[in-house]
């Protein structure tokens, strides 16, 4: 199961559920962080079932939770997941909104750790997404400031924004 500092960020966002968070974390593998061979694995992958419309499973790849970099790794990963969670046995489209709520989450979570290294860190990773080529991405960055002036520890309801923003809608 994952940390006390995770369950309890996401528990402060109203976003904990004992049995999704069991399921997600049985679903996680883990790396070393201090070992740049496996950083490439952190990610997430999941699977459509055979006639390729339902989402059938997932299976994330996080650094083990030591410090605030890595916890904050673990916060993006886990908001895949849970995205995952609640589309499993359902119609999921790979769509450009999929990289908006970990990065929101992201934020959130320096927000509350607003250390010097955490934030140079944040940084960092938002640094490497100006030149990564997927859209997901420069998309999550672009709308981010927007979602986090939204955002109200409603969940579901920021998703729903998300999905009204990538359809080029308004916040309202
Ligand atoms: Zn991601």
């Amino acid at each position: 199961m994952f940390n006390q500092r995770i369950t309890d960020f996401f528990k402060r966002h109203n976003l904990y559920d004992e049995k999704m968070f069991e399921y997600i974390s049985d679903h996680t593998d883990y790396i070393d962080y201090n070992d740049p061979d496996m950083r490439f694995l952190i990610g997430c992958a999941y699977q459509y079932d055979k006639r390729g419309k339902r989402l059938d499973r997932f299976r994330l790849c996080m650094p083990y939770a030591v410090d605030d970099r890595t916890t904050l790794m673990c916060i993006h990963e886990i908001v895949h997941g849970i995205d995952f969670y609640k589309h499993l046995n359902k119609k999921y489209k790979k769509k450009k909104t999929i990289e908006a709520l970990p990065l929101l989450y992201e934020k959130i979570f320096v927000t509350e750790n607003p250390t010097p290294e955490l934030i140079s860190f944040a940084n960092y990773l938002d640094s490497r997404i100006s030149e990564d080529k997927e859209d997901s991405y420069k998309y999550g960055i672009s709308v981010r400031e927007q979602l986090f002036n939204a955002y109200d520890k409603n969940y579901d309801k920021i998703s729903k924004i998300n999905e009204r923003l990538g359809k080029g809608g308004k916040i309202r």
